[in-house]
């Protein structure tokens, strides 16, 4: 496959107000294809004077849309969703020239995106507020959920599109208006799902994109216009953006960093167990905030999952994920590269064996990019300081425990509760640990336990910050402010008619 990219860029523009305009910026990072390092555009890093501006468009925006009826509005939806079916080859292979993950996972990505549209199609109905006539006689009283106005999304590089569709569809067909500021190191999928959002015909305003980094961030958190913000990212930022937002008095729902566990029993079907923890561990090059990244083993299933998935690992195909045949792409940046085998050199300094060491990797024909292969660190120490820190790159930690009890005390002690999954054939270990896992997602012999649109993806601990999460009815909670009418009417205006 080519690796031109269609969309014509080298300077990136925002969306505001219904127009690509240019950036008051004078700052701008380049957006680097991590498997070749050909640079492919640049990204403004905006001002605060471009967040006014988007911010004072989507307050002009509002009065109209919100007026507009929630089932009008989702119509916008049913014509994006039609333009992002059209287009998910083209929308795919951006993905992967801007952030690297094959084009499996990124049309894999791009399906999840596409069922958000299609839960937030179904506003009309979610939205419904509820009542009780006679709560005293001749008193009615209800609930009603109206929309909070300017909202803004903050996402982050290793899912270029998914993450925004979180929140933009449910956001704006509760008639609310939005700001998306992308990740600055992969702008281009947004950057294209903005054409097309552009052709569904959307009044303008109602949507707006300001490219940038930090300062965009921070303006977005001051802004005294914007009701509410979304965050996806990593833990010190989620709790930064968190703080300095609540600051300004804003709804919040931060989603943070992760270590995800899973506690793999002898009593396992160890061929399934390996090929999903694989999966797992080593998609889209362990950059998932669900990937798992701690295998607890217990008992005898210490010596036969640690050989299985030792020769998984070793067998990955790693390469350009444009190429036929890759199964594993590169991580985002060289300094990722660097910090991942760090780690890995951290992990070994703590004790671990590297049994499969991915550290220095070549790829023929992409020396220039950022390779690893997967790597399992076996025998990790459960009390090593690299058993509770994020790598987010293709490493596998393998901890022994003696019992399940020992398990959960350790994943108790994680500071972080993205995810936990257990692999068993048995249902009462199955449930004690879907009753017990202090994990926000789990997965029973699942690897990525991501919660369906229609579900909330939830997080636990320094995961998540906030109450309300994304996606299903959380977020049409998140996105309307509840109203209570308590209403009487004079017999007397009756009796007229
Ligand atoms: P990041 O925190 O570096 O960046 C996220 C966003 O914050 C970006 O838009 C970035 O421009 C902005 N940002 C970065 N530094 C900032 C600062 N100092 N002040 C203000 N804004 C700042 O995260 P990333 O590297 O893009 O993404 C990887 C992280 O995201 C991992 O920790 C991963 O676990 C997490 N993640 C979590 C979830 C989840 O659902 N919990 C999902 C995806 C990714």
């Amino acid at each position: 496959m080519s690796s031109a990219v269609t969309t014509q860029i080298s300077e990136l523009q925002n969306y505001v107000n219904g127009a690509w305009q240019r950036a008051a910026a004078t700052e701008y990072v380049d957006v680097t294809n991590p498997a070749t390092a050909e640079v492919l555009a640049r990204t403004p890093l905006s001002t605060s004077a471009d967040v006014d501006a988007a911010v004072q468009a989507a307050v002009d925006a509002f009065a109209g849309w919100r007026r507009t009826p929630p089932g009008e509005r989702v119509q916008y939806l049913f014509k994006l969703k039609n333009l992002l079916e059209d287009q998910l080859d083209e929308l795919a292979r951006i993905i992967t020239l801007e952030n690297g993950k094959t084009f499996a996972e990124a049309r894999a990505e791009l399906r999840r995106a596409i069922e958000n549209v299609e839960v937030a199609c179904g506003i009309p109905i979610m939205m419904q507020g509820y009542n009780l006539e006679d709560v005293t006689p001749g008193v009615d009283e209800m609930q009603i959920r109206q929309p909070l106005g300017v909202v803004a999304a903050i996402v982050p590089f290793n899912f270029p599109a998914m993450v925004s569709y979180w929140f933009l569809p449910y956001a704006i067909a509760c008639g609310n208006t939005f700001i998306l500021k992308p990740s600055e190191r992969v702008p281009l999928s947004m950057h294209r799902a903005f054409e097309l959002l552009e052709k569904t015909g959307l009044p303008k305003g109602v949507v707006n994109l300001v490219n940038g980094g930090r300062d965009v961030v921070n303006a977005l958190c001051d802004h005294p216009q914007v009701r509410a913000i979304s965050f996806v990212g990593s833990t010190p930022v989620a709790k930064h953006v968190y703080t300095r937002s609540a600051a300004s008095g804003k709804r919040m729902q931060c989603q943070g960093g992760a270590k995800n566990h899973v506690v793999v029993l002898p009593d396992a079907d160890m061929d399934l167990a390996t090929q999903v923890i694989s999966d797992s561990a080593f998609g889209c090059a362990g950059q998932r905030c669900l990937a798992v990244s701690v295998a607890v083993t217990i008992g005898e299933a210490q010596k036969s999952f640690r050989d299985s998935i030792a020769h998984a690992a070793s067998t990955i195909r790693v390469g350009n994920g444009l190429d036929v045949g890759v199964q594993m792409g590169p991580v985002i940046t060289k300094e990722s590269k660097q910090r991942i085998e760090s780690l890995i050199s951290a992990g070994v300094g703590e004790g671990a064996r590297p049994i499969v060491d991915g550290r220095n990797a070549k790829i023929p024909k992409y020396e220039s990019g950022n390779f690893l292969t997967p790597t399992i660190l076996d025998r990790l120490p459960s009390t090593s300081q690299l058993a509770n820190t994020e790598i987010f790159g293709p490493v596998l930690s393998l901890i022994h425990a003696s019992s399940i009890d020992e398990a959960m005390e350790f994943l108790r002690r994680s500071p972080y509760g993205n995810q936990a999954s257990l692999f068993t054939t048995s249902g009462s270990a199955a449930r004690r640990f879907r009753y017990e896992a202090p994990a926000g997602n789990i997965g029973i012999n699942i690897g990525v336990a991501a919660p369906m649109a229609y579900f909330p993806f939830s997080g636990w601990k320094e995961s998540f910050f906030g109450i309300l999460h994304g996606q299903g009815r959380d977020s049409v909670e998140f996105f309307t402010e509840s109203k209570i009418v308590v209403e009487r009417w004079s017999r007397q205006e009756t009796r007229k008619f």
